[in-house]
């Protein structure tokens, strides 16, 4: 049987292809993509002219079994996706799992990824940190994870979309209150890679007083709850206000 190969694509940078994914997107028999037009273009860079095939999330539980059929037949195949790493807020986990239950080995190679990117520069600790992947889109949804996260120790880590970067700052403000540090990363690997850090209010405050910050991919990165014993009324007394507030126009 052939191997499924998970490759990460650059997430701006196109010197982050590294030279065996390049290599791995070569040899494989075909490349299944999130979106086949926009990773041709990236190949092409590369001069890579492979077979390209559609995988995403909306035909991902149809197409696992072909996939897989041909992975049987002894094709090897590789998974990228739009940018960075495939399966991280991104297609794949279905057919990682169906390959997995098939018994088809699964190869993943290390490479860009906007967490580890994020989080190695931005100066919060790092031991142990917690990926929250993208926010809901309706605020009150939103308000109710950051409040359940509210005295979470470790860092965590959010992407956010620029269309409601303010609005997730002022409810970040709202619910965890506008003191704890936070560092929001935008752009990385590109031209304009910016990392703003500061409390929740500075940072909120920096955004706001400027435009271009409000554009481009970003990474919100806040600092986890650090509680003392005598905390532990302030962080009662605060999910209360919070939990009120989802209750308030
Ligand atoms: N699979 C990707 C990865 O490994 O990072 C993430 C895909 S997810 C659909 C896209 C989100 O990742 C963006 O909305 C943004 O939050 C984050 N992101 C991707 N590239 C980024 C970059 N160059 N700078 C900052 N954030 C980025």
């Amino acid at each position: 049987a052939g191997t499924l190969y998970i490759v990460p694509t650059p997430i701006g940078n196109l010197g982050d292809l590294s030279p065996r994914a390049q290599q791995v997107l070569t040899d494989v028999a075909a490349i299944a993509a999130e979106d086949t037009r926009h990773s041709r273009q990236l190949l092409q860079q590369f001069a890579i002219q492979n077979e390209v095939f559609a995988l995403h999330e909306h035909n991902e539980r149809e197409r696992a079994q072909a996939v897989i059929a041909r992975l049987l037949a002894g094709d090897d195949l590789a998974l990228i996706s739009d940018a960075g790493t495939p399966l991280i807020s991104d297609p794949g986990y279905v057919l990682v799992q169906q390959c997995r239950t098939a018994g088809v080995r699964v190869v993943a190679l290390p490479g860009p990824c906007a967490i580890t990117t994020a989080l190695s520069a931005a100066g919060l600790p790092t031991d142990r940190f917690s990926f929250e992947g993208f926010l809901p889109a309706k605020p009150q949804q939103r308000r109710k994870v950051l409040t359940a996260l509210l005295e979470e120790p470790r860092t965590m880590v959010f992407y956010e979309s620029p269309h409601r970067i303010l609005a997730t700052l002022e409810d970040l403000a709202a619910t965890i209150g506008p003191d704890r540090q936070m560092v929001m990363g935008r752009e990385l690997t590109k031209q304009f890679e910016t990392y703003l850090s500061g409390s929740i209010a500075e940072v909120m405050a920096q955004v706001q007083a400027d435009s271009n910050q409000q554009r481009g991919e970003m990474v919100l990165m806040l600092a986890g709850a650090t509680l003392v014993e005598s905390d532990v009324d302030v962080a009662t007394a605060l999910r209360t206000v919070a939990i009120l507030r989802q209750h308030l126009p």
